[in-house]
Parts: structure tokens; C-alpha cells; sequence
């Protein structure tokens, strides 16, 4: 008889870990408290719009299309890649524009037009941060970490060492690049993960470079029609998904947990699969404290966290030709409108990251306008000066319309709204169990990645394992597909031994 799996949550890390286990035979029942699946990936559709809620940005799309493969199907029957190109436009408040090609004659024009230096210095930082991709993909990205010979070898520490080198992200970035707009583009993305690039390490000055060489892709429909896609293969492999239905609490017994217990009762089985953000899991779904080990609540509240995001939605009667899929605005004084989000405040004058699908995807919308998702980071709910009312929810919606009217050919974008919405860090919090409404969870800083980041595996029970952006190798899409992947291996790995 197949082993049966609970899966708690419907996040991409728990639908991806189902679909695996899946395939190799096990009984899956995925429990999801909100109506709608895919996590932080999610939705919002009105009449006439289609916005993607949190996540846009799709790179490595081998990431997303290696499960397919795993699942032994052609992805192309589920969802269709485009490639955007210029991977980015670059707008500034002294309203000088840029774009960002992947073609590299195409992007060299761009980047002389600014200086030869700077142009040559983007190149051998892009040479210089690919070689630590190629490090980080080999030995971490696609590695489990939880064992400590996983990470305590000597050719993983001088792997570890290579790519590690100490200076800021920003200081790095300056090493090579002189114009400051051109430094502030790199370290923007590399903020990506939700750490300070005036603090955290270097290592994420691999998202503008991954983007760049390999390229961004938008999927037909949005993000989410990768959801779509792994919720008809769960279908079809015969897993089971309810909605509707929050864990309250993970049920143990001596080295076990035996179940989860729900407003039905507590319904057993014999792997648990937890994607609920872990901090959250650790603190609310572990009651008993032998079974939370070392991650106490004290342990939780010394832990550092990631940044969080404010978006706005916009449903728009008109197109904007001027915006790319992809738009960077970068604001004056950006560090320290940038430490804003690290520090407890709000910004003054928010950079900001647009996002407008439809430039690129008319089914993205059913009028002749545009839908566009504007994103600031700002703080988390640890911070608690802030308080998410309606009087904050206009006061940066004002000051984002600003910066915004702010763009050549945006001017009248205000009387041009057909639709408004919002995700705040309480939305986070409160719709997803996101622990202090971070976006990223866990902050992947030096000391709270690989073997230090908290491991697939329970180390007090043994059927009991974690997956998502808090755990290895970290935030965003295609990292925690990843997790996915490596947290099946650690299942199949106790199943064979138990
Ligand atoms: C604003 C924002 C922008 C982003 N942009 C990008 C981007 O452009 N590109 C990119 O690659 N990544 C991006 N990311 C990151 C990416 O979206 C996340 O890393 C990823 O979606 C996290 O997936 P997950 O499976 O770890 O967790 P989640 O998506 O948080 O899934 C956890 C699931 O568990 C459920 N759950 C929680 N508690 C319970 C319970 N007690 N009982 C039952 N169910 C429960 C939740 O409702 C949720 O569905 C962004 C994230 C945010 C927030």
C-alpha cells in the first residue's frame, strides 16, 4: 500500500513537492487554508483585468520546466513561455530612460551611450558574477545543505569562500561601475531576495546577472498559469487538494508526527510535508516544544527577517506604450529611500518596480488599456510603527502616482483608472501565515543560508519534513522549486532507510 502524504499549504513548494511524490507513488491530500492555491503566487481577476499578485519576475525557466520533464510531460501542452526583450526599461525622476536588452549589440549602444567604462565594467562584472553563478548552481543552489557534510567539507568551504567575498552588495557593484544610475539599477535587482544591498552579502548580484545572460520570460496568462498547470498534473496523477482548510496544529507522537489537526479533527498519515512559511509553522502549527528543537520562539525572534512589499494594482483605460514588461523607476537619494524598508520607515521618494503584462500579453486583458502592478519595499511587521490603515494605503498610493506622473507620457495616468487594489504586509501576514508579513521569509543573510538555513528534515521527527522560501536555498520561484526538489530527494532518502 502507497504512503500517504499531508502536504500543508498549496504554495509552489507544496505543489511542486506533490506533484514529485506523486510520481513516485506516494498517496498526496494537500491542505490549503485560503480558497484559491499557489501561495504568495496567486491572482487577482476582475471583469476586465488580470494581475499577477506577488511574483513576476520569471528566471530560469529550466527551473519551472524541469518538473515537467520529472513528471514525464511535455510542458508545452501546459503553459507557454515568451522571452522579453529588453529584459528591462530603466526610467529615472531626471527623466532620462534606458533599456536593457539581452542582445548583446543592442545592450552595448545602451551601455556606451552612458560611458565605454561603465559599459566595460558591466561586462566584467557580469563575467565576474557569472563565474560565482556557476559555482553557486554546482555546489549550493541545487544541493541539500542539511547534513553537515553536505557543507562542512574543504572543497564546498573554498567553494563557499570563492563566491562569499565580504564587501556589500553595493560596494561590489561600484568596484566595477562608475554612473551611479547604473549602480542603482544592479543593486535594485539584487534587492530582489529582500535583503538591504547596502548590507546583505554580494552573492545576489546574481539576479541582474542570471537575467541578463539567461534571460526573463513571461508565461501566457501570467505566473499563474504555471499553478493552473501544476494543479491540473496533481489532478491527473491523482492527488488531492482541499481548500479551505487550515492546519492548527501538527500532531506527534514519541519520533513521529502523525497527523495534522483541523476544525474536522485530526486526520492521520504517514509523511508530513509542511509548506506553511516556517518560522510561522514553528511558532503556531509546533506546540510542544521538544518537537520545535532549537527554533524557540526566543531562537525565532533573534532570527533576521526579510523586507516586505507594498503593491498597487492598477487596471488602466488606456495603454502606456512607454512601459516595457519590466520598469525600473529609480527616485532621487535611493539609499536612503532604499534603507527605508530596513529601517522601519517609509519611503519619501520610493523606487519603484513596474510591472506591465500586458504590454507583451493581451490576455492579461479584456479592455484596450493596461494592467500594471507597482511594488516598494517597505518594512515588515516587526516593525511596528507602522500601521497598514487606509491612511497609509493613500499616502503611498499618492506618492507612487506621483513618481509615476513623474514619466514622460504618464502624466494623466491618474484620470485614467479603471481599477485600484492593494497587497499590504497585514495582506501578507494574514492571507498566507507569511511570519511578520515578510515577503521573502527568512532573510537569506550569510549566516541563515545553506547548512545554517533550517533543514528539510525535522531533527526530532523523523516523517516530518519543510519546504519553501524559508528554508534552502531561498526566496523566489524558481529557488524554491528547487527546495521542492531537494526535499523530495531527503522523503525518498527516509523512506528507503525506514
Ligand atoms: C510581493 C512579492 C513579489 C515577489 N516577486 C517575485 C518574482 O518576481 N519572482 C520570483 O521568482 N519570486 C518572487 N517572489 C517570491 C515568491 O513568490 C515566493 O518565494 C514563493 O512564492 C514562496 O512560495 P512558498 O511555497 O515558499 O510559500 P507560500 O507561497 O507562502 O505558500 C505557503 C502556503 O501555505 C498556506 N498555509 C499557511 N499556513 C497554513 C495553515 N495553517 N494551514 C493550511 N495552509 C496554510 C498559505 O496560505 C500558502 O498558500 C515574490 C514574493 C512576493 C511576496
Amino acid at each position: 500500500m502507497s504512503k500517504k502524504v499531508i502536504i500543508i499549504g498549496a504554495g509552489i513548494g507544496g505543489l511542486s513537492t506533490a506533484l514529485r511524490l506523486l510520481k513516485n507513488g506516494y498517496e498526496v491530500e494537500i491542505l490549503e487554508k485560503n480558497q484559491t492555491i499557489g501561495g504568495r503566487v496567486n491572482i487577482i481577476e476582475t471583469d476586465s483585468f488580470r494581475f499577477d499578485l506577488s511574483a513576476s519576475i520569471l528566471m530560469m525557466p529550466n527551473c519551472f520546466k524541469e518538473i515537467f520533464s520529472y513528471a514525464g510531460k511535455n510542458y508545452r501542452e501546459y503553459v507557454k513561455f515568451i522571452e522579453i526583450d529588453p529584459i528591462y526599461r530603466l526610467f529615472s525622476a531626471d527623466k532620462t530612460t534606458i533599456d536593457f536588452n539581452k542582445n548583446i549589440s543592442t545592450l552595448v549602444k545602451s551601455l556606451e551611450h552612458i560611458s565605454k567604462a561603465d559599459s566595460l565594467g558591466y561586462f566584467k562584472f557580469t563575467s565576474d558574477v557569472y563565474e560565482k553563478y556557476l559555482i553557486a548552481n554546482k555546489f549550493f543552489l541545487k544541493r541539500s545543505q542539511d547534513s553537515s557534510k553536505d557543507f562542512f567539507n574543504s572543497k564546498t568551504l573554498t567553494k563557499a569562500f570563492k563566491i562569499h567575498t565580504l564587501a556589500t552588495t553595493y560596494d561590489y557593484i561600484s568596484r566595477y561601475i562608475k554612473n551611479e544610475k547604473l549602480r542603482e539599477f544592479l543593486a535594485f535587482q539584487s534587492m530582489y531576495v529582500g535583503i538591504s544591498p547596502f548590507d546583505g552579502p554580494n552573492i545576489y548580484t546574481l539576479v541582474p546577472v542570471v537575467s541578463q545572460l539567461y534571460g526573463l520570460w513571461h508565461l501566457k496568462g501570467g505566473m499563474y498559469s504555471f499553478i493552473n498547470a501544476l494543479s491540473t498534473l496533481i489532478n491527473e496523477f491523482g492527488g488531492t487538494i482541499k481548500t479551505g482548510v487550515t492546519v492548527e496544529e501538527i500532531v506527534f507522537s514519541k519520533d513521529k508526527a502523525i497527523g495534522v489537526k483541523t476544525s474536522n479533527g485530526i486526520e492521520k498519515a504517514d509523511i508530513i510535508v509542511c509548506n506553511a512559511d516556517f518560522p510561522y509553522a514553528m511558532k503556531n502549527l509546533v506546540k510542544d516544544a521538544h518537537y520545535k528543537d532549537k527554533y524557540t520562539d526566543k531562537k525565532l525572534s533573534e532570527m533576521k527577517y526579510s523586507c516586505s512589499t507594498f503593491i498597487l494594482y492598477l487596471g488602466l483605460k488606456k495603454k502606456y506604450p512607454q512601459l516595457r514588461v519590466h520598469n525600473i523607476y529609480l527616485c532621487e537619494n535611493f539609499k536612503e529611500n532604499i534603507e527605508a524598508a530596513f529601517k522601519g520607515t517609509l519611503p519619501v521618494n520610493p523606487p519603484l518596480y513596474i510591472y506591465c503584462p500586458s504590454r507583451l500579453d493581451r490576455s492579461m486583458v479584456k479592455n484596450e488599456g493596461d494592467c500594471i502592478n507597482i511594488m516598494l519595499r517597505v518594512p515588515n511587521l516587526f516593525f511596528t510603527d507602522i500601521v497598514w490603515d487606509n491612511c497609509t494605503i493613500d499616502l503611498l498610493t499618492n506618492k507612487i502616482l506621483k513618481e509615476l506622473k513623474n514619466i514622460d507620457g504618464l502624466e494623466d495616468i491618474e484620470e485614467n483608472i479603471d481599477y485600484k487594489n492593494y497587497l499590504t504586509p497585514q495582506d501578507m501576514e494574514s492571507k498566507f501565515n507569511a511570519y511578520g508579513g515578510t515577503a521573502f521569509g527568512l532573510s537569506p543573510t550569510l549566516a541563515q543560508t545553506n547548512y545554517f538555513r533550517p533543514h528539510f528534515k525535522s531533527s526530532t521527527a523523523n516523517n516530518l519534513f519543510f519546504v519553501g522560501s524559508s528554508l534552502h536555498p531561498g526566496p523566489g520561484v524558481s529557488l524554491v522549486l528547487n527546495s521542492a526538489k531537494l526535499v523530495t530527494e531527503e522523503i525518498l532518502k527516509s523512506s528507503i532507510i525506514s
